[in-house]
Protein backbone atom coordinates (compact mmCIF):
# COMPACT_ATOMS: atom_id res chain seq x y z
CA UNK A 1 0.00 0.00 0.00
CA UNK A 2 1.25 3.39 -1.00
CA UNK A 3 0.80 5.71 2.27
CA UNK A 4 3.83 8.02 1.94
CA UNK A 5 2.66 11.63 2.81
CA UNK A 6 6.08 13.35 1.99
CA UNK A 7 7.23 13.98 -1.92
CA UNK A 8 11.30 15.05 -1.63
CA UNK A 9 13.21 16.31 -4.95
CA UNK A 10 16.17 15.37 -5.32
CA UNK A 11 19.67 17.38 -6.16
CA UNK A 12 19.97 16.28 -9.50
CA UNK A 13 16.04 17.47 -10.00
CA UNK A 14 16.28 20.81 -8.49
CA UNK A 15 14.64 23.81 -10.79
CA UNK A 16 17.37 25.51 -12.05
CA UNK A 17 15.21 28.80 -13.72
CA UNK A 18 12.29 30.99 -12.47
CA UNK A 19 9.66 30.88 -14.46
CA UNK A 20 7.96 34.46 -16.28
CA UNK A 21 4.41 34.18 -17.00
CA UNK A 22 4.48 37.52 -18.66
CA UNK A 23 6.21 35.55 -21.67
CA UNK A 24 3.05 33.57 -21.84
CA UNK A 25 0.11 36.20 -21.23
CA UNK A 26 -2.16 36.88 -23.63
CA UNK A 27 -2.60 40.66 -22.28
CA UNK A 28 0.55 42.07 -21.21
CA UNK A 29 0.03 43.65 -18.45
CA UNK A 30 -0.31 47.53 -18.55
CA UNK A 31 2.71 49.74 -17.79
CA UNK A 32 3.33 51.42 -14.31
CA UNK A 33 3.36 55.14 -14.54
CA UNK A 34 5.08 58.12 -13.76
CA UNK A 35 2.64 60.01 -10.85
CA UNK A 36 4.05 63.74 -12.39
CA UNK A 37 3.77 62.87 -16.21
CA UNK A 38 1.54 59.81 -16.29
CA UNK A 39 4.11 58.85 -18.66
CA UNK A 40 5.42 54.86 -18.55
CA UNK A 41 7.97 54.51 -15.92
CA UNK A 42 10.94 53.44 -17.23
CA UNK A 43 14.21 52.25 -15.45
CA UNK A 44 15.05 55.57 -14.58
CA UNK A 45 12.13 55.81 -12.05
CA UNK A 46 12.79 53.12 -10.69
CA UNK A 47 16.73 53.43 -10.03
CA UNK A 48 16.77 55.31 -7.11
CA UNK A 49 15.16 52.18 -5.56
CA UNK A 50 16.09 49.67 -6.85
CA UNK A 51 18.99 47.58 -8.49
CA UNK A 52 19.32 47.18 -11.98
CA UNK A 53 19.07 43.41 -11.70
CA UNK A 54 15.71 43.65 -10.29
CA UNK A 55 14.53 46.51 -12.58
CA UNK A 56 15.46 43.99 -16.04
CA UNK A 57 13.74 41.42 -14.01
CA UNK A 58 10.63 43.71 -13.58
CA UNK A 59 10.53 44.28 -17.09
CA UNK A 60 11.55 41.38 -18.62
CA UNK A 61 9.75 39.51 -21.51
CA UNK A 62 11.98 36.38 -21.58
CA UNK A 63 10.09 33.26 -20.12
CA UNK A 64 13.01 31.39 -17.99
CA UNK A 65 15.63 33.22 -16.02
CA UNK A 66 18.19 31.13 -14.42
CA UNK A 67 18.40 31.30 -10.51
CA UNK A 68 22.02 32.58 -9.78
CA UNK A 69 24.45 29.84 -8.20
CA UNK A 70 24.92 31.96 -5.09
CA UNK A 71 21.07 32.33 -4.55
CA UNK A 72 20.83 28.34 -5.30
CA UNK A 73 23.07 27.66 -2.40
CA UNK A 74 21.25 29.59 -0.14
CA UNK A 75 17.88 28.48 -1.09
CA UNK A 76 19.57 24.84 -0.36
CA UNK A 77 19.25 25.83 3.78
CA UNK A 78 15.67 25.07 3.13
CA UNK A 79 14.72 24.52 -0.52
CA UNK A 80 13.67 22.13 -2.36
CA UNK A 81 10.75 22.43 -0.21
CA UNK A 82 8.67 19.25 0.76
CA UNK A 83 5.31 18.56 -1.19
CA UNK A 84 3.12 16.84 1.41
CA UNK A 85 0.04 14.84 0.45
CA UNK A 86 -2.91 15.78 3.05
CA UNK A 87 -3.51 11.80 4.12
CA UNK A 88 -4.93 12.95 7.53
CA UNK A 89 -7.25 16.06 6.05
CA UNK A 90 -8.25 13.21 3.38
CA UNK A 91 -9.01 10.39 6.06
CA UNK A 92 -11.58 13.29 7.90
CA UNK A 93 -13.07 14.51 4.91
CA UNK A 94 -13.92 11.63 3.30
CA UNK A 95 -14.48 13.30 0.23
CA UNK A 96 -13.52 12.30 -3.07
CA UNK A 97 -10.10 14.42 -3.09
CA UNK A 98 -6.58 13.95 -3.23
CA UNK A 99 -5.11 17.02 -1.46
CA UNK A 100 -1.01 18.43 -2.18
CA UNK A 101 0.14 20.95 -0.12
CA UNK A 102 3.54 22.22 -0.52
CA UNK A 103 5.69 23.29 3.04
CA UNK A 104 7.02 26.73 3.10
CA UNK A 105 7.43 27.04 7.00
CA UNK A 106 10.82 25.37 6.89
CA UNK A 107 12.79 28.14 5.94
CA UNK A 108 14.75 30.26 7.98
CA UNK A 109 11.79 33.05 8.89
CA UNK A 110 9.15 30.44 8.70
CA UNK A 111 7.47 31.31 5.23
CA UNK A 112 7.59 31.50 1.82
CA UNK A 113 9.05 34.91 2.03
CA UNK A 114 13.12 34.21 1.72
CA UNK A 115 12.43 33.02 -1.46
CA UNK A 116 12.94 36.31 -2.80
CA UNK A 117 14.61 38.20 -0.15
CA UNK A 118 17.80 36.39 -0.93
CA UNK A 119 17.78 36.72 -4.64
CA UNK A 120 16.98 40.76 -3.83
CA UNK A 121 20.40 40.62 -1.55
CA UNK A 122 21.94 39.36 -4.28
CA UNK A 123 20.83 41.56 -6.62
CA UNK A 124 22.26 44.85 -4.23
CA UNK A 125 25.34 43.43 -3.45
CA UNK A 126 26.07 42.96 -7.03
CA UNK A 127 25.70 46.74 -7.23
CA UNK A 128 27.81 47.22 -3.93
CA UNK A 129 24.29 48.99 -1.77
CA UNK A 130 25.41 49.38 1.79
CA UNK A 131 21.65 48.71 2.97
CA UNK A 132 18.27 47.96 2.15
CA UNK A 133 15.07 50.12 4.15
CA UNK A 134 11.84 48.26 3.63
CA UNK A 135 8.47 47.88 5.73
CA UNK A 136 7.14 44.76 7.32
CA UNK A 137 3.31 44.34 8.88
CA UNK A 138 2.84 41.43 11.54
CA UNK A 139 6.94 40.76 10.36
CA UNK A 140 7.08 38.18 8.31
CA UNK A 141 8.84 39.57 4.86
CA UNK A 142 11.34 42.14 7.71
CA UNK A 143 12.49 38.64 9.17
CA UNK A 144 12.94 37.09 5.73
CA UNK A 145 14.96 40.16 4.32
CA UNK A 146 17.37 40.87 7.29
CA UNK A 147 17.90 36.89 7.11
CA UNK A 148 18.87 37.67 3.63
CA UNK A 149 21.01 40.58 4.36
CA UNK A 150 23.01 39.08 7.03
CA UNK A 151 23.55 36.63 4.31
CA UNK A 152 25.30 38.96 1.86
CA UNK A 153 26.70 41.40 4.48
CA UNK A 154 24.18 43.94 3.60
CA UNK A 155 22.86 46.80 6.58
CA UNK A 156 18.71 45.81 6.68
CA UNK A 157 16.37 48.94 8.04
CA UNK A 158 12.79 47.96 8.36
CA UNK A 159 9.97 50.02 9.33
CA UNK A 160 7.24 47.64 11.38
CA UNK A 161 3.42 48.85 10.83
CA UNK A 162 3.00 50.32 14.72
CA UNK A 163 0.17 47.88 16.23
CA UNK A 164 2.13 44.75 14.80
CA UNK A 165 5.46 46.36 16.83
CA UNK A 166 3.52 46.35 19.76
CA UNK A 167 1.76 42.98 19.84
CA UNK A 168 3.98 40.40 17.77
CA UNK A 169 7.47 41.67 20.09
CA UNK A 170 8.71 38.14 19.06
CA UNK A 171 9.41 39.05 15.16
CA UNK A 172 11.10 42.13 16.21
CA UNK A 173 13.71 40.10 18.08
CA UNK A 174 13.99 37.57 15.26
CA UNK A 175 14.76 40.63 12.95
CA UNK A 176 17.46 41.78 15.62
CA UNK A 177 18.73 38.45 15.73
CA UNK A 178 19.39 38.67 11.94
CA UNK A 179 21.38 41.98 12.72
CA UNK A 180 18.36 44.59 11.71
CA UNK A 181 17.52 47.68 12.91
CA UNK A 182 13.88 47.84 13.65
CA UNK A 183 11.40 51.01 13.82
CA UNK A 184 7.79 51.41 14.65
CA UNK A 185 5.78 53.09 11.82
CA UNK A 186 4.93 55.80 11.67
CA UNK A 187 8.46 57.23 12.79
CA UNK A 188 9.53 60.47 13.67
CA UNK A 189 12.38 59.36 11.17
CA UNK A 190 10.58 60.51 7.86
CA UNK A 191 8.59 63.42 6.54
CA UNK A 192 6.00 60.88 5.64
CA UNK A 193 5.46 59.23 9.33
CA UNK A 194 5.71 62.64 10.77
CA UNK A 195 3.22 63.80 8.39
CA UNK A 196 0.63 60.85 10.05
CA UNK A 197 2.19 61.83 13.67
CA UNK A 198 0.95 65.32 13.64
CA UNK A 199 -2.19 64.22 12.36
CA UNK A 200 -2.46 61.83 14.70
CA UNK A 201 -0.38 60.68 17.03
CA UNK A 202 -1.54 57.41 18.15
CA UNK A 203 -1.82 56.34 14.40
CA UNK A 204 -1.59 52.16 14.36
CA UNK A 205 -0.02 52.24 10.85
CA UNK A 206 -0.30 50.63 8.28
CA UNK A 207 1.59 48.65 5.42
CA UNK A 208 1.01 51.84 3.03
CA UNK A 209 3.28 54.26 5.47
CA UNK A 210 5.61 51.55 6.31
CA UNK A 211 6.64 51.41 2.59
CA UNK A 212 6.28 55.12 2.10
CA UNK A 213 8.89 55.49 5.22
CA UNK A 214 11.42 53.22 4.04
CA UNK A 215 11.08 54.40 0.37
CA UNK A 216 11.92 58.07 1.83
CA UNK A 217 14.80 56.81 3.93
CA UNK A 218 16.28 54.98 0.46
CA UNK A 219 16.29 57.61 -1.91
CA UNK A 220 18.02 60.11 0.84
CA UNK A 221 21.67 58.00 0.33
CA UNK A 222 22.91 56.62 -2.61
CA UNK A 223 24.23 53.60 -1.14
CA UNK A 224 21.14 52.64 0.22
CA UNK A 225 17.89 51.08 -1.74
CA UNK A 226 14.56 49.69 -1.06
CA UNK A 227 13.10 46.25 -1.60
CA UNK A 228 9.21 45.19 -1.62
CA UNK A 229 8.00 41.76 -0.23
CA UNK A 230 5.23 41.17 -2.64
CA UNK A 231 3.20 42.66 -5.59
CA UNK A 232 6.29 43.58 -7.86
CA UNK A 233 6.92 41.16 -11.17
CA UNK A 234 10.19 40.53 -9.89
CA UNK A 235 9.11 39.16 -6.42
CA UNK A 236 6.64 37.21 -8.29
CA UNK A 237 8.82 35.69 -10.32
CA UNK A 238 11.10 34.62 -7.33
CA UNK A 239 8.40 32.94 -6.09
CA UNK A 240 7.89 30.67 -8.77
CA UNK A 241 10.48 28.36 -7.30
CA UNK A 242 7.53 26.75 -5.34
CA UNK A 243 5.64 26.12 -8.73
CA UNK A 244 8.74 25.27 -10.10
CA UNK A 245 9.45 22.31 -7.92
CA UNK A 246 5.76 21.54 -7.43
CA UNK A 247 5.28 20.61 -10.98
CA UNK A 248 8.19 18.39 -10.53
CA UNK A 249 6.83 16.75 -7.45
CA UNK A 250 3.60 15.65 -8.33
CA UNK A 251 5.07 14.42 -11.91
CA UNK A 252 6.84 12.04 -9.23
CA UNK A 253 3.64 11.21 -7.67
CA UNK A 254 1.97 10.71 -11.04
CA UNK A 255 -0.94 13.12 -10.62
CA UNK A 256 -1.35 16.54 -11.61
CA UNK A 257 -3.86 19.54 -10.08
CA UNK A 258 -7.42 20.65 -10.97
CA UNK A 259 -7.65 22.84 -8.37
CA UNK A 260 -4.61 24.82 -6.98
CA UNK A 261 -5.40 27.43 -3.96
CA UNK A 262 -3.58 30.13 -2.07
CA UNK A 263 -3.75 33.04 0.26
CA UNK A 264 -3.84 36.71 -1.30
CA UNK A 265 -1.91 39.07 0.22
CA UNK A 266 0.20 40.75 -2.76
CA UNK A 267 0.04 37.72 -4.26
CA UNK A 268 3.63 36.50 -4.34
CA UNK A 269 2.82 32.95 -2.44
CA UNK A 270 -0.53 32.31 -4.87
CA UNK A 271 1.73 33.31 -7.98
CA UNK A 272 4.43 31.30 -6.54
CA UNK A 273 2.39 27.79 -6.24
CA UNK A 274 -0.06 28.96 -9.21
CA UNK A 275 2.08 30.72 -12.33
CA UNK A 276 3.71 27.52 -13.31
CA UNK A 277 0.46 26.11 -13.57
CA UNK A 278 -1.09 28.98 -15.30
CA UNK A 279 1.73 29.18 -17.77
CA UNK A 280 0.81 25.06 -18.46
CA UNK A 281 -2.93 26.13 -19.07
CA UNK A 282 -1.73 29.09 -21.35
CA UNK A 283 0.88 26.76 -23.57
CA UNK A 284 -0.44 23.26 -23.48
CA UNK A 285 -4.11 22.98 -22.98
CA UNK A 286 -4.57 22.18 -19.06
CA UNK A 287 -7.32 23.30 -17.01
CA UNK A 288 -6.04 23.94 -13.74
CA UNK A 289 -8.44 26.25 -11.70
CA UNK A 290 -6.51 28.62 -9.77
CA UNK A 291 -8.13 30.56 -7.06
CA UNK A 292 -6.77 33.14 -4.57
CA UNK A 293 -8.03 33.15 -0.87
CA UNK A 294 -8.28 37.00 0.30
CA UNK A 295 -9.57 38.59 3.50
CA UNK A 296 -13.15 39.70 3.63
CA UNK A 297 -12.15 42.31 5.68
CA UNK A 298 -9.62 43.62 2.77
CA UNK A 299 -11.50 42.54 -0.79
CA UNK A 300 -9.18 43.88 -3.07
CA UNK A 301 -9.94 41.04 -5.74
CA UNK A 302 -13.62 40.65 -5.06
CA UNK A 303 -14.66 43.95 -4.22
CA UNK A 304 -11.86 46.36 -5.16
CA UNK A 305 -11.65 47.81 -8.89
CA UNK A 306 -9.23 47.71 -11.56
CA UNK A 307 -7.53 51.24 -11.47
CA UNK A 308 -3.98 52.84 -11.58
CA UNK A 309 -2.91 53.14 -7.86
CA UNK A 310 0.13 54.10 -5.76
CA UNK A 311 1.62 50.94 -3.94
CA UNK A 312 2.09 53.33 -0.82
CA UNK A 313 0.38 55.58 1.11
CA UNK A 314 2.25 59.28 0.89
CA UNK A 315 2.38 58.61 -3.31
CA UNK A 316 6.06 57.68 -4.08
CA UNK A 317 5.59 54.74 -5.70
CA UNK A 318 4.90 54.43 -9.42
CA UNK A 319 1.21 53.98 -10.31
CA UNK A 320 0.62 50.75 -10.80
CA UNK A 321 -2.40 49.27 -12.70
CA UNK A 322 -4.10 46.64 -10.67
CA UNK A 323 -7.34 45.68 -8.27
CA UNK A 324 -7.18 48.31 -5.04
CA UNK A 325 -9.80 49.27 -2.60
CA UNK A 326 -7.27 52.43 -2.71
CA UNK A 327 -4.05 53.22 -1.20
CA UNK A 328 -5.52 54.82 1.63
CA UNK A 329 -7.82 52.17 2.72
CA UNK A 330 -7.49 50.87 6.29
CA UNK A 331 -7.98 47.61 6.65
CA UNK A 332 -9.60 46.18 9.76
CA UNK A 333 -6.79 45.25 12.23
CA UNK A 334 -7.18 41.59 11.37
CA UNK A 335 -4.93 38.55 12.76
CA UNK A 336 -3.76 37.88 8.72
CA UNK A 337 -1.57 40.67 8.95
CA UNK A 338 0.06 39.59 5.51
CA UNK A 339 -3.00 39.57 4.07
CA UNK A 340 -3.82 43.50 5.15
CA UNK A 341 -2.73 45.41 1.73
CA UNK A 342 -4.85 47.46 -0.45
CA UNK A 343 -3.57 46.38 -4.24
CA UNK A 344 -2.75 43.06 -5.88
CA UNK A 345 0.29 43.04 -7.88
CA UNK A 346 -0.26 43.86 -11.09
CA UNK A 347 0.13 40.33 -12.77
CA UNK A 348 -2.26 39.02 -11.00
CA UNK A 349 -4.66 42.05 -11.47
CA UNK A 350 -4.22 41.29 -15.27
CA UNK A 351 -4.85 37.31 -14.99
CA UNK A 352 -8.16 38.17 -12.96
CA UNK A 353 -9.48 40.98 -15.05
CA UNK A 354 -8.56 38.20 -17.93
CA UNK A 355 -10.78 35.22 -16.39
CA UNK A 356 -7.41 33.00 -16.20
CA UNK A 357 -7.69 33.24 -12.53
CA UNK A 358 -10.11 33.18 -9.70
CA UNK A 359 -10.62 34.55 -6.40
CA UNK A 360 -12.44 34.17 -3.48
CA UNK A 361 -12.91 36.15 0.15
CA UNK A 362 -12.86 34.58 3.54
CA UNK A 363 -13.93 35.40 6.91
CA UNK A 364 -11.20 35.18 9.92
CA UNK A 365 -12.99 32.88 11.70
CA UNK A 366 -13.82 29.91 9.41
CA UNK A 367 -10.15 30.28 8.67
CA UNK A 368 -8.86 30.12 12.16
CA UNK A 369 -11.31 26.67 13.03
CA UNK A 370 -9.83 25.28 9.13
CA UNK A 371 -6.36 26.08 11.07
CA UNK A 372 -7.31 24.37 13.76
CA UNK A 373 -8.78 20.92 11.76
CA UNK A 374 -5.12 21.42 9.90
CA UNK A 375 -3.11 21.52 12.73
CA UNK A 376 -4.68 18.43 14.50
CA UNK A 377 -4.90 16.31 11.54
CA UNK A 378 -1.53 17.25 9.72
CA UNK A 379 0.31 18.38 11.96
CA UNK A 380 1.25 21.62 11.14
CA UNK A 381 0.40 24.49 12.72
CA UNK A 382 -0.51 27.32 9.99
CA UNK A 383 0.30 31.21 10.17
CA UNK A 384 -3.08 32.85 10.16
CA UNK A 385 -2.63 33.51 6.36
CA UNK A 386 -2.38 29.98 5.22
CA UNK A 387 -5.24 29.41 6.95
CA UNK A 388 -7.42 30.47 4.78
CA UNK A 389 -6.12 28.56 1.94
CA UNK A 390 -7.09 25.41 4.23
CA UNK A 391 -10.48 26.53 4.54
CA UNK A 392 -10.88 27.01 0.97
CA UNK A 393 -9.66 23.67 0.61
CA UNK A 394 -12.42 22.48 2.89
CA UNK A 395 -15.22 24.14 0.96
CA UNK A 396 -14.01 22.66 -2.08
CA UNK A 397 -13.86 18.91 -0.49
CA UNK A 398 -17.62 19.82 0.82
CA UNK A 399 -18.65 20.65 -2.54
CA UNK A 400 -16.95 18.06 -4.22
CA UNK A 401 -18.70 14.87 -2.43
CA UNK A 402 -22.05 16.59 -3.12
CA UNK A 403 -21.50 16.61 -6.50
CA UNK A 404 -19.73 13.12 -6.33
CA UNK A 405 -16.45 14.59 -8.50
CA UNK A 406 -13.45 13.38 -7.98
CA UNK A 407 -10.87 16.29 -7.68
CA UNK A 408 -7.07 16.80 -7.12
CA UNK A 409 -5.99 19.76 -5.05
CA UNK A 410 -2.98 21.32 -4.65
CA UNK A 411 -2.67 24.10 -2.14
CA UNK A 412 0.21 26.59 -0.72
CA UNK A 413 1.03 25.99 2.83
CA UNK A 414 3.03 29.66 2.78
CA UNK A 415 4.10 29.66 6.55
CA UNK A 416 3.91 28.25 9.76
CA UNK A 417 2.00 30.41 13.18
CA UNK A 418 4.93 29.49 15.84
CA UNK A 419 4.63 33.61 16.16
CA UNK A 420 1.37 33.70 15.58
CA UNK A 421 0.24 31.86 19.02
CA UNK A 422 -1.67 35.07 20.34
CA UNK A 423 -3.52 35.07 17.68
CA UNK A 424 -4.73 31.88 18.22
CA UNK A 425 -5.19 32.52 21.54
CA UNK A 426 -7.26 35.07 20.87
CA UNK A 427 -9.90 32.94 19.18
CA UNK A 428 -9.84 30.29 21.76
CA UNK A 429 -11.03 32.67 24.20
CA UNK A 430 -13.59 34.35 21.90
CA UNK A 431 -12.36 37.84 21.26
CA UNK A 432 -12.00 37.28 17.80
CA UNK A 433 -15.19 38.52 15.45
CA UNK A 434 -15.96 38.32 11.54
CA UNK A 435 -15.83 41.86 10.23
CA UNK A 436 -18.28 42.88 7.58
CA UNK A 437 -16.59 45.08 5.15
CA UNK A 438 -18.53 48.22 3.96
CA UNK A 439 -19.98 49.96 0.85
CA UNK A 440 -19.10 53.24 2.48
CA UNK A 441 -15.40 52.16 3.33
CA UNK A 442 -15.12 51.44 -0.05
CA UNK A 443 -16.44 54.60 -2.05
CA UNK A 444 -14.13 56.56 0.34
CA UNK A 445 -10.94 54.64 -0.58
CA UNK A 446 -11.68 54.96 -4.40
CA UNK A 447 -13.09 58.27 -5.00
CA UNK A 448 -9.63 60.04 -4.77
CA UNK A 449 -7.88 57.36 -6.58
CA UNK A 450 -9.97 57.81 -9.91
CA UNK A 451 -8.79 61.72 -10.23
CA UNK A 452 -5.11 59.61 -10.38
CA UNK A 453 -6.59 58.16 -13.83
CA UNK A 454 -4.02 59.06 -16.80
C1 LIG B 1 3.35 37.83 3.52
C2 LIG B 1 2.58 36.61 3.71
C3 LIG B 1 1.42 36.35 2.95
C4 LIG B 1 0.80 37.29 1.97
O1 LIG B 1 1.59 37.84 0.99
P1 LIG B 1 1.60 37.40 -0.52
O2 LIG B 1 2.42 38.38 -1.22
O3 LIG B 1 0.20 37.40 -1.03
O4 LIG B 1 2.20 36.06 -0.53
C5 LIG B 1 0.76 35.15 3.16
N1 LIG B 1 1.19 34.27 4.06
C6 LIG B 1 2.30 34.48 4.79
C7 LIG B 1 2.71 33.44 5.77
C8 LIG B 1 3.04 35.65 4.64
O5 LIG B 1 4.14 35.85 5.35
Amino acid sequence: MNNSRKILLNESEKPTHWYNIAADMPNKPQPPLNPKTKQPAGPDDLAPIFPMGLIEQEASAEKYIEIPDQVQEIYNIWRPSPLYRARGLEKALDAPVKIYYKYEGGSPSGSHKPNTAVPQAYYNKQESVKKITTETGAGQWGTALSFACAQFGIECEVYMVRISYDQKPYRKIMMNMFGADVYPSPSDRTQAGRDILAADPDSSGSLGIAISEAIEKAVQDESNKYALGSVLNHVLLHQTIIGQEALKQLEMAGDYPDLIIAPMGGGSNFAGISFPFIGENLTQGKKTRCIAVEPASCPKLTQGEFLYDHGDTAGYTPLLPMYTLGHNFRPAAIHAGGLRYHGASVLCSQLLKDGLMEAVALQQLECFQAGITFARLEGIIPAPEATHAVAQVLREARQAKKEGKEKTILFNMCGHGFVDMQAYEDYFSGKLSDHSFSENELKDGLTEIRALQP
